[in-house]
């Protein structure tokens, strides 16, 4: 029988070359290298809209037998239940799940939660999924999603009302569905065909969701390439690549290259550094011992669990702080909260009681930590004003080489700490992210944010060990790069 997932359907309609991989060559997916999978699964977003529409009955999912929860769904309604949560049904070719499910007077009424802050309109086409699965079965009012508040402040006891927005869509998904049942047939006919669709690489790779097959589609492009461009825009690279424009050498000769790109390119095809002495000792010039190598690590969340607290606010949890003196000498500090409380206070507190009064507090790609540093001022009226003191103090390890004062051909268009680290301290271990347990800010975000549910101690132990390490080595990197700069 011919029948499409939603989440199929979805992966068709962004590239149906994604949906023949998927079915055809799972082994080439890329696997997110995430680490909250060996966590507990904490209260999600849907669970927590549920409470909007109370006393329902939940379909129990089964992977391997979705007609139990189709007819799970049929006996709930047949028993007169107006509220079902994960309510599963299978109708116009179309296999789809439905968060919430709810009658009153007027019909049924399709409600689906996202974690998101907005209503995109990638969910109207995932709704019309849903919409055609159940249209021709029951009475549908209304379809709407549930989306998260990012105005909302909690203070004492979570505010579901408040925590979550409803948008009614019914009449985009109306629009979408029609054309829709046309497309599902299409796509099960390329997810059962033999021959792999040919579909290349374009702006639908990465939107709406990046796909995971981005590695394999590109097996055939040389490095570095033309996306690797310095800040050339995704639709002027794509246009360059259909045109033929892939390697350096081709970009050189086709297209207008800005002073960076220029640089770039041309670092990169005579296989020079480029180091402008000048540009380095402006920036040099500028630092005053003892300098503070600083670096903010953040998680955020979408339900806030702490007053004054915002869905998906950035709160600082980690820092770690390399003091270097005149004299040369190096000391370390570091701060990591306990994560079954607010952080902001004590790191606030502890980070201004280990700054130095004096000197320049260097951070890399500066604006991330100062924003940190106005909403801790804000949160913390008592601290606001040496906070705030702390900011003209600030200076910017980016900026001699956003300015050119040394570019590696190594760096690929990436002025990134990790992008840098590498290219300027080759094969040094001691510097060498990949060794490590946790190996990016977006990895101690999620960590972080998942450790509450974390039971086993001694697993906590060791996270919060390798949570230090990795910050540790931010701002150690930091101390190499301006030491390195500053021998040139
Ligand atoms: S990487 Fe791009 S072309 Fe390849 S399957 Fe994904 S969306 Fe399609």
């Amino acid at each position: 029988m011919k029948v499409l997932s939603k989440s199929q359907i979805m992966r068709g309609l962004q590239c149906e070359k994604s949906l023949w991989l998927r079915t055809h060559k799972p082994e080439e997916q890329q696997v997110s290298n995430k680490v909250a999978g060996r966590f507990e699964q904490g209260t999600s977003i849907g669970e927590l809209a549920q409470q909007l529409f109370p006393g329902g009955t939940l379909v129990e999912f089964k992977n391997n037998n979705l007609a139990f929860m189709c007819s799970q769904t049929q006996a709930l309604i047949e028993q007169g239940q107006h509220t079902i949560y994960e309510a599963t049904f299978e109708g116009n070719g179309v296999f789809a799940s439905v968060d919430i499910l709810h009658k009153d007077d007027r019909g049924w009424h399709i409600y689906e939660v996202k974690g998101s802050t907005q209503v995109k309109k990638v969910f109207v086409k995932d709704s019309a999924c849903q919409y055609l699965a159940i249209k021709d079965q029951l009475n549908i009012a209304s379809v709407n999603i549930i989306y998260v508040n990012n105005k909302y402040t909690r203070f004492g006891d979570l505010d579901i009302q408040q925590l979550f927005c409803v948008k009614n869509i019914t009449e985009s998904v109306c629009d979408v569905a029609s054309n829709l049942l046309y497309q599902v047939d299409q796509l099960h006919n390329i997810k059962t065909q033999s021959k792999e669709p040919s579909n290349n690489i374009g702006l639908h790779c990465s939107s709406p969701y990046p796909c995971d097959f981005g590695k394999y589609c590109r097996r055939h492009l040389p490095k570095p390439n033309i996306f690797n461009l310095y800040r050339l825009k995704k639709e002027k690279k794509y246009q360059h690549y259909n045109n033929g424009v892939v390697t350096y050498q081709q970009a050189k000769k086709s297209i207008k290259l800005n002073k960076t790109q220029k640089l770039q390119v041309n670092t990169y095809l005579n296989q020079i550094t480029h180091i402008d002495r000048k540009k380095i000792q402006a920036f040099t010039n500028k630092v005053e011992f003892p300098i503070s190598y600083f670096d903010f690590e953040t998680f955020n969340e979408a339900i806030p669990r702490f007053n004054g607290q915002r869905p998906y606010q950035q709160m600082p949890f980690q820092y770690s702080l390399h003091i270097e003196e005149q004299s040369g000498d190096i000391s370390h500090k570091e701060f990591l909260a306990d994560e079954n409380y607010d952080p902001r206070q004590a790191l606030a507190e502890a980070m201004l009681a280990e700054i130095p009064q004096t000197g320049s507090i260097m951070a890399f790609n500066q604006s991330f930590e100062i924003s940190r540093i106005k909403e801790l001022a804000v949160f913390l009226p008592a601290y606001k004003t040496d906070l705030l003191a702390l900011i003209p103090r600030f200076i910017d390890l980016i900026e001699p080489f956003r300015k050119l004062g040394f570019y590696h051909p190594d760096f690929h268009g990436s002025f990134s700490i990790k992008s840098i680290l590498p290219a300027m301290f080759p094969n040094d271990p001691e510097l060498d992210y990949k060794q490590l347990e946790i190996q990016n800010g977006g990895m101690a975000m999620d960590t972080f944010a998942a450790l509450p549910r974390l039971k086993d101690q001694a697993q906590r132990k060791k996270i919060r060990e390798s949570l230090l390490v990795y910050c540790k080595l931010d701002t150690w990197a930091m101390v190499k790069i301006y030491n390195k700069l500053r021998e040139l």
